[in-house]
């Protein structure tokens, strides 16, 4: 850019260079017209004093008395301060003041001599060898009727006009320079005087510029700057006034959208993310300072949503669909776009807005697995009582030991149906109860509990010869639900007698760990595949479903567990070694008061 000088270094020299070259000016004209003057004045002076000899020299001339001639020369030369020379029309000098005419040289190149000789009177300047100085020469002719004889020359030095000028030159040069320094001064202070305030001006504005707002301009100067510096003062309060309209408006919408639960970001035209709120950001596990400014296509790599941001582009109508990540974790969001417009109407980008609702479509697919696997466990027990009923009214009955076994097996059936509806009974009451806060919690002693699921579970325990070891401070004590833990360890007991050998021992151990109470059944059975163990809580699942069956298991036993476990803020966790046997333990915390 070109360099541009303040407006004070454009208004300085130009002001000093109005005053000094008028100053300077009539100082040389002054000067000019004092020389002519003094020039104008000499030749007159020489022209008076030539006229004044004029006559008598004519006389001496016509008598051809040449000693009187140079005689005169001499005194009115010396008379006058002057020079005086007479000359013959062939240049002969005749008489002079001032040196010898036989010495002298022939006159008749002289310009005034000339001049004289044309019947004119010559006035010349010029710089005189014999005298060695600078002259004024006036010469006149001397007539006799018409007749030139001669010609008068009067000379006079003009150094000393010069050193008399080159005094009143000095003199006068002392005042120019006392002008020009005053000059100089007052330009300096008239053009500080109009740039200051405009240079303050320029400053506030540059403060404006970088957003400074709050910065005033001083109001001084002309009229006309005072009103510019007030007009972009409030210039400026006004542009602070709707800056701060705009950042609140900013901020609150910036708050509304993080903390929005849903993900919120804004994509241009060219797929570039220009906003994005930190549930989004965090949904890719990024920063929203990570995103903007990024391509959609860059940073989020995940092929579903690149497809989904490229349809929504492409249709102008809002899409909704649940896309499938996995970034930490399986995930799945729900998506919908719509068009993004300006104030004009016009589209400028697309706004996704993002649920997490992983959690939702896992629960819609438990129900539908349940509503699945509740339909499945009831029909197979149901279908086999069908059977046997249609095969023993058809004749089977009329078969005592046919009959009986049939029946046998019609009731296994029934009981295994009960079992599965008390179950499930079970666990919708624990369900409900939990949803609404209702279960009841008093502090009990835990051995009791323990104790009681030990003899529950005793008859079953005795028929496979399996010794039960029980370990727990009787000091033990915590807010539980009785009845309902009491249901937990019975079923965690039930499966741990079911799957072990004849003849093996299960050890119950409680123990305070800190803020919790641990609560581990070990048995030394089959154990269970380290595949099956995250899934061991759902309900319906089973390790093995005809084992589980042929146990009269109804695969509902451990989700009642962790049903109850959940109620109490509790958890559980399982390890196990197939072949070996398996270790759940439940950890109650010790500090837990939900109503009591
Ligand atoms: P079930 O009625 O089939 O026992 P549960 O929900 O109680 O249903 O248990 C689920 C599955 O976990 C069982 O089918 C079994 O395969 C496995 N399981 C539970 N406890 C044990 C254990 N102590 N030893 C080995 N496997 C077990």
């Amino acid at each position: 850019m070109k360099k541009r000088f303040p407006l004070f270094w454009k208004l300085y020299p130009p002001f000093l260079l109005i005053v000094l070259i008028p100053l300077l000016a009539l100082s040389w004209y002054a000067d000019f017209s004092m020389r002519r003057f003094f020039i104008d004045q000499t030749a007159i002076n020489l022209e008076a004093r030539a006229n004044l000899l004029k006559d008598q020299m004519t006389e001496l001339l016509l008598a051809e008395d040449w000693k009187n001639i140079d005689i005169l020369c001499n005194r009115a030369g010396k008379s006058a301060d002057m020079r005086i020379t007479v000359i013959q029309p062939s240049g002969k000098v005749l008489g002079d003041s001032e040196a010898d005419p036989k010495t002298m040289e022939n006159h008749s190149d002289r310009p005034e001599f000339v001049k004289a000789m044309s019947g004119e009177t010559g006035v010349f300047t010029r710089y005189s060898h014999t005298l060695q100085a600078s002259m004024m020469y006036l010469a006149v002719p001397l007539l006799e009727g018409e007749t030139r004889i001669g010609v008068l020359r009067a000379a006079v030095s003009i150094s000393a006009i010069d050193r008399q000028l080159e005094k009143i030159h000095r003199r006068t040069s002392i005042g120019v320079l006392v002008v020009a320094l005053l000059a100089t001064g007052v330009s300096l202070l008239f053009s500080r005087r109009v740039s200051q305030p405009m240079e303050k001006i320029r400053e506030g504005a540059e403060y404006f510029a970088k957003g400074q707002l709050s910065y005033r301009l001083p109001v001084f100067g002309s009229s006309e700057t005072e009103l510019l510096a007030r007009t972009m003062n409030d210039m400026a309060a006004s542009l602070h006034d709707r800056m701060q309209t705009i950042i609140g408006q900013k901020n609150e919408l910036e708050a509304v959208l993080s903390s929005m639960i849903e993900g919120v970001m804004a994509v241009d035209l060219e797929e570039k993310i220009i906003s994005i709120n930190h549930t989004a950001a965090r949904m890719f596990l990024r920063t929203p300072s990570e995103l903007i400014n990024r391509s959609v296509q860059e940073t989020i790599r995940n092929p579903d949503f690149q497809r989904f941001v490229r349809l929504a582009f492409r249709d102008e109508t809002p899409r909704e669909e649940d896309l499938f990540f996995y970034i930490d974790r399986e995930a799945v969001y729900d998506a919908r776009s719509s068009s993004l417009k300006n104030a004009r109407g016009e589209r400028i980008g697309i706004l996704i807005v993002l649920n997490d609702v992983t959690r939702l479509r896992r629960l819609e697919n438990m129900r539908k697995d349940f509503a699945a696997n509740v339909s499945h466990e009831i029909k197979t027990p149901l279908t086999a009582i069908k059977g046997f009923v249609e095969t023993l009214r058809s004749g089977a009955v009329n078969h005592p030991e046919e009959a009986v076994r049939f029946l046998g097996i019609i009731e296994k059936n029934t009981n295994r149906l009960n079992a599965i509806i008390d179950d499930l009974m079970k666990l919708s009451l624990i369900e409900q109860k939990t949803d609404k806060k209702d279960i009841l919690l008093e502090n009990r002693p835990l051995l009791p509990i323990l104790k009681s699921a030990c003899q529950v579970c005793q008859t079953i325990g005795d028929e496979k010869a399996i010794q039960i070891l029980l370990s727990c401070e009787e000091t033990l004590s915590m807010n539980l639900n009785a009845a309902l833990i009491e249901q937990a360890f019975v079923n965690l007991l039930e499966n741990a007698i079911k799957y072990s050998g004849l003849g093996s021992s299960i050890e119950i151990e409680a123990k305070q760990m800190d803020a919790e109470v641990a609560i581990m059944f070990r048995d030394h059975g089959i154990g269970i595949a380290s595949e099956h163990l995250p899934r061991l809580f759902e309900r319906f699942y089973r390790a093995d479903p005809s084992r589980s069956r042929k146990m009269g298991g109804t695969g509902l036993g451990l989700a009642i567990v962790k049903h109850i476990v959940n109620a109490h803020a509790g958890r559980i966790s399982v390890e196990s070694t197939p072949g070996k046997g398996s270790e759940f333990v439940v950890y109650l915390p010790c500090k837990f008061f939900m109503k009591s």
